[in-house]
């Protein structure tokens, strides 16, 4: 029987591996590891893509999203207790981000129809303590709306993305400044370069993207020890670094991004004309997600994986608990978030990445429409 792999990264990174190889040789040789040219010369290019005035390379996603709000605190703009508002419907780290900074999370239920914060359900969320949103561009989906600009400006909140699914992707409409790529939509953004994000690196690597000069540089100082220049510390920092060798390595596939994208697109679109069964949910279709997940939907969840499985389809969950049912936040369990968890019960991730080829999307929509 054929089978059909959810996700290779062996076969994803074979086609840059000639040039990957020629880049890291590169700093090998040079003998210079950290804070170096292609770390500097990745903060230019991303800050182009997402079309930031800055962008500050660091270890990872998750500490991007710390760095931020941290960057908040130490500006005085967020104290600890402040409430920041945030989609129920995420991965743990988003959340994660906000309790390492001892503020609170409010969770608001997604829209049944794009899984994303729904916009129309923030406002009643808004307390005296609220001094942020968190967007979430889930499965590489922009999640905006003009409301998101509006509550912005009426209640003086900083809006933070989290864009470690959805690089390069665009909203409908544009955000707080003149653009509508993610990254650049609210205040400050998170990227992560984890191995299977768009844009994955060789280990962990992340990236804050932002226009506030005060919020990078901030950002810098303290994923640097909090040094903004040789033996001065300007705040008790941390060591939130992106090494040379996966600056190098992400700068290749950088360049190949629109490439790996426009796979990506391709597969969603064969997905959505071929799967024709009324048993499975299909996303909406979007013309600006960069689809980092293709997520269908179906009440029968468990029986559909089997099938699939039995069929030679490997398929994955994002995300079968929601982080407020997670043992570590049991003091938000009780809270009634029905629509996020019914999403987790129903949501099944299948192959979309650009090492499926177009023909196995093609036959795995046609065993998804025999699933009876
Ligand atoms: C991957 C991911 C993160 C964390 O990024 P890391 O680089 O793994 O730390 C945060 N939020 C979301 C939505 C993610 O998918």
């Amino acid at each position: 029987m054929k089978k059909y792999t959810f996700l290779s990264l062996k076969t994803n990174n074979l086609p840059y591996i000639g040039e990957i190889k020629e880049e890291i040789n590169r700093v090998l040789e040079s003998g210079w590891f950290l804070n170096g040219e292609n770390t500097g010369c990745l903060e230019k290019e991303v800050a182009e893509l997402c079309r930031t005035r800055h962008a500050v390379a660091c270890s990872n996603g998750l500490d991007a999203l710390r760095l931020i709000f941290r960057a908040y605190i130490e500006t005085g703009m967020m104290n600890e207790g402040n409430e920041v508002i945030v989609p129920a419907n995420t991965y743990i780290a988003s959340i994660l981000a906000v309790t390492d900074n001892r503020l609170k999370p409010v969770f608001v239920e997604p829209s049944d129809l794009t899984l994303n914060l729904d916009p129309d359900k923030v406002e009643a969320a808004i307390t005296k303590r609220t001094k942020a949103i968190m967007v979430v561009h889930l499965y590489g989906a922009a999640c905006w709306s003009p409301l998101l600009n509006d509550l912005s400006a009426k209640y003086g909140l900083k809006i933070i993305e989290d864009n470690a699914q959805a690089i390069g992707a665009t909203a409908s409409c544009t955000g707080l400044s003149a653009t509508n790529v993610t990254g650049g939509l609210g205040d400050a953004a998170g990227l992560s370069f984890y191995p299977t994000k768009n844009l994955g690196a060789l280990g962990d690597a992340g990236m804050v993207t932002t226009n506030d000069s005060k919020i990078a540089e901030t950002v810098r100082a303290l994923a640097n020890y909090g040094s903004d220049r040789r033996y001065h510390n300007i705040c008790k920092g941390l060591n939130c670094r992106m090494d040379e060798i996966q600056a190098a390595a992400l700068r290749v596939k950088l360049r190949h991004l629109p490439e790996i994208t426009a796979a990506r697109r391709e597969r969603a679109a064969s997905y959505h004309t071929f799967i024709t069964n009324p048993l499975i949910r299909k996303p909406l279709p979007d013309a600006g997600a960069v689809w980092h997940q293709y997520i269908v939907r179906t009440n029968e969840r468990d029986r559909f994986r089997l099938y699939l499985s039995d069929n030679g389809v490997e398929t994955d969950i994002h995300y079968a608990v929601p982080p407020h049912l997670q043992p570590c936040y049991s003091e938000y369990a009780a809270l009634n978030l029905p629509i996020t968890e019914r999403i987790a019960n129903e949501v099944v991730s299948l192959p979309i990445t650009e090492g499926t080829p177009l023909a196995d999307i093609q036959e795995i929509s046609q065993i998804i429409n025999k699933f009876r």
